[in-house]
Formats: C-alpha cells, structure tokens, sequence
C-alpha cells in the first residue's frame, strides 16, 4: 500500500538528496517542490517581472507550461519545453526566491500542481509547507534539520567553490533565505505538528535515508 511522505527543513538541509533516494529506494515518485519556486523565479527575473507586481507574476506563472520530469540524477524542470535544471540553481535564483514564494496567488496555483502529483500516493514530496499545507494527510513527515554551519559546509563542499563563494557568503545566503521563509505571512516554514524531526547534523546520507525508510516499513 502505497503512501505519501511530506519532508520539509531549511534551506540545504538535504532535503531533496534524501526524498531523491528515499523515492528510489521505495520505487515512489519524488517531487521537488522548491524547484517549481525556483523555475517561476528564473523566469521572472529573464523577463524583468519584479516580485511585487503580484498580479503580473502570477498571471505569467499561470501562463507557464512548468513540467517536471524524473531523471537519472535527480529530477529535470522544464519550462516551456526548455530544460533549465541547471538554470535554477544560480545564485541570483537564489538570491530572489523567497521573494516571489511569497506571492499568495502563486502559492496557490503551485499547491494545486503539487496536490495533483501527490493524488495517487507513492509520492515523496519536500519544501517548507508540505506537512502543514500542501499535503496536511500525509501518512509521514518528517521536518529535516542541521545547524545552518553544517547546512552551509555541505553546499560548499557541494558546489561553493564552482560558483566561487566562501562558506561565510554561503552561511549569509542560507541563514537570510530562512529568515525570510520563516517570517512569510502565507504557509511559512514550519515543523507540522505530527512531523517527526531529524536532525541530520551528524548523519550521513544512507543513515537519513535508511531511518525514512524504517518509518515507512513499521
Ligand atoms: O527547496 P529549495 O531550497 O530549492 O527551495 C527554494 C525556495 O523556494 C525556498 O527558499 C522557498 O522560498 C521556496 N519554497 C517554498 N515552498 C516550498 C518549496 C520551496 O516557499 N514548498
């Protein structure tokens, strides 16, 4: 019997390594919400649409032809047919994603993409507002933490030098797109009340990914 899994944490907690696994583990398919944040944002910021014409924003998004597809190392966005994987996990898509998440209508309009994913169950889903918003039935949930110094480690080891940013930058970046994930007025970052929170501090991967899949065979 298939079910769904709501993983959420901050930002480079890991979240999307884990679902990833964890899916291919359970032959579930993963969804990676923040990708669709990041998608829109990209697009926005290549057309000049600033975050606080909402109206406009969202009517771009809805107008969007977003696609996400499971791929062998990880899972590819398309939008508008064109792949931009890669595209989305610039430092300026960075830099400007919670702003445009914070868009209520486009919340909205991505919430029912994500709800329409998750309908068949045998889905793992991450991003901020799964477990208290997106799919609040979810049969597990787990909240993801690691202190923000670990958190800023992995990306650097990551990708920090490719994009040539010191781990001081990258502690900045994260600690301030938590800040702002936290603080927003509509489905902020929160830990849902029958979520089981993991802090991955001093775990490493196959041990995330072995005490998920424990949960699901209980
Ligand atoms: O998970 P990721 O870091 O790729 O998410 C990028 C951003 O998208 C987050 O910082 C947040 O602003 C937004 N997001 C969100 N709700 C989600 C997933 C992501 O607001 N469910």
């Amino acid at each position: 019997l298939k079910i769904n899994i709501a993983i959420d944490g901050p930002a480079g907690a890991g979240k999307s390594t884990i679902a990833r696994l964890v899916a291919k583990e359970l032959s579930y398919i993963y969804v990676d919400t923040g990708s669709m944040y990041r998608a829109v944002t990209w697009y926005m910021l290549k057309y000049g649409i600033k975050p606080e014409s909402s109206d406009e924003v969202l009517r771009h998004a809805r107008n969007m032809v977003l696609e996400l597809m499971p791929g062998a190392d990880g899972q590819k966005v398309l939008v508008n047919g064109q792949d931009v994987s890669p595209l989305i996990r610039s430092r300026e898509v960075n830099g400007m994603v919670s702003q445009y998440a914070q868009n209520e209508g486009l919340r909205e309009h991505l919430v029912a993409l994500q709800r329409e994913m998750a309908a068949r169950k045998g889905v793992v889903m991450d991003g901020r507002d799964i477990g208290t918003t997106v799919l609040p039935d979810a049969e597990l949930k787990i909240f993801m933490t690691a202190t923000v110094k670990e958190r800023a480690l992995r990306r650097f080891k990551e990708m920090g030098d490719a994009q040539g940013l010191t781990l001081e930058q990258l502690e900045k970046d994260i600690s301030e797109r938590d800040r702002l994930d936290e603080g927003r007025e509509i489905s902020p970052l929160r830990c849902a009340e029958d979520a089981i929170v993991l802090d991955t501090t001093n775990m490493d991967i196959p041990q995330v990914v072995e005490t998920i899949v424990s949960f699901c065979r209980t």
